[in-house]
């Protein structure tokens, strides 16, 4: 995946994985090498290694955005993860044996897995963990007054992702209501999942089928433009677009909207009880721009005291079961610098579960769309 690693360095000053242990052994560089050492040659690796090898990284993505030889160091472990018989096996008995320690995580995590991928002798369990509640959400703080014509009249197919569908459904109704205040039609479609965790765990033939499916979706709305709340969502359903070619390929990474863009144009009133000091963690999925910062920033101007660069919030899927101890580490850092906030404001799905389940005392962790209403 990718070229050839030059050594140049560059991933290692981004990994957060490497950043909270100070081990390089854990750093993009050295899993490089050692896929590289594998390639072609999986019998190299005991099972047992294979998967304590492949926990070993958050899947952020933020080394493949740095190097300039296209490694793609999170693909790497995908393929190793999907390509050792012994890892599904491995992978679906530590979360039957180590769920229950990572209740916060796993009760999101067990929502997010379509039905029909759950495996026959987990049900109960994943129905025990889809039950628990997160934390209090927050109360909202922005209220919308303006929406301009910019939008008016255009349409548009949403994906809510699966945490928005089946869990924090206050998201969804928050992200129609702007979309209606904009005047922007939305378009019946039903998506499916986006794919990316099911791709990062090494399920690479399930997640093209769901992929397949949200692509005949569009197709059959007429290709238009698909606006998403969530950060990890836009980035797993523009990766799936490496499945489509030519000018249907363009016309699938120009269709994908953050939902924070054309939300920018609305100007909002803050409430009198609305926090001082608030948060923004950046997704490691952030799209480039960072669209969820940049609006809150605008709506909330000098209130908007901390934000997360470097940092990742340790949630990191398969490895927040084979490695919760390092996801923990990531995490810590992750509050030293956001700390300062009473209340945090995030873009995505997954790190707005996983920095709920770990805020410290007294601060309030929320999707940026429970603070309009
Ligand atoms: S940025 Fe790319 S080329 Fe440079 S050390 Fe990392 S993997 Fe190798
Ligand atoms: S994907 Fe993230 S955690 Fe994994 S090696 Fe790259 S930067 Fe580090």
């Amino acid at each position: 995946m990718g070229g050839d690693c030059i050594l140049c360095g560059k991933c290692l000053e981004v990994c957060p994985l490497l950043a909270a242990t100070g081990r390089e052994e854990l750093g993009p560089r050295a899993k490089a090498d050692l896929c590289a050492l594998l390639a072609g040659d999986d019998s190299l690796l005991r099972g047992e290694d294979a998967a304590r090898l492949a926990g070993l990284c958050l899947g952020c993505g933020r080394c493949r955005k740095v190097c300039s030889q296209g490694v793609d160091v999170p693909g790497l472990v995908a393929a190793l993860r999907g390509a050792h018989p012994d890892f599904r096996g491995w992978l679906w008995k530590t979360w039957l044996t180590h769920a229950r320690e990572l209740w916060a995580a796993g009760s999101t995590a067990a929502r997010l897995i379509p039905g029909r991928w759950r495996p026959e002798k987990l049900g109960p369990l994943l129905k025990m963990l889809a039950g628990l509640k997160g934390g209090p959400g927050l109360d909202p703080f922005l209220t919308p007054t303006t929406f301009p014509d910019t939008h008016r009249g255009s349409k548009v197919l949403f994906f809510a992702g699966c945490t928005a569908t089946h869990v924090q459904r206050r998201w969804l109704a928050a992200a129609l209501e702007l979309l209606d205040g904009l005047g922007v039609e939305v378009l019946p479609g039903d998506f499916g999942c986006c794919g990316g965790g099911l791709k990062a765990a090494g399920f690479a033939a399930e997640a093209g089928d769901m992929a397949a499916r949200n692509f005949e979706v569009w197709r059959a709305a007429g290709r238009p433009g698909v606006v998403t709340l969530c950060a990890s969502c836009l980035s797993g359903l523009a990766a799936a677009g490496e499945m489509l070619s030519g000018d249907e390929a363009d016309a699938w990474a120009g269709a994908l909207t953050p939902l924070s863009t054309l939300v920018r144009s609305v100007s909002f009133r803050l409430s009198d009880d609305a926090p001082e000091r608030v948060g923004y963690h950046r997704p490691c999925h952030a799209d480039a721009g960072d669209s969820d910062f940049l609006l809150l920033r605008e709506a909330l101007g000098e209130r908007l005291v901390a934000a997360t660069d470097k940092e990742c919030c340790g949630f990191g899927g398969v490895m927040r079961l084979a490695r919760p101890g390092l996801g923990d580490q990531v995490n810590g850092r992750c509050w030293e610098r956001l700390g300062v906030a009473a209340t945090v404001l995030t873009g995505c799905s997954a790190c707005a579960a996983q920095l709920t389940a770990t805020a410290p005392d007294g601060v309030r962790v929320g999707h940026w769309l429970e603070a309009v209403g």
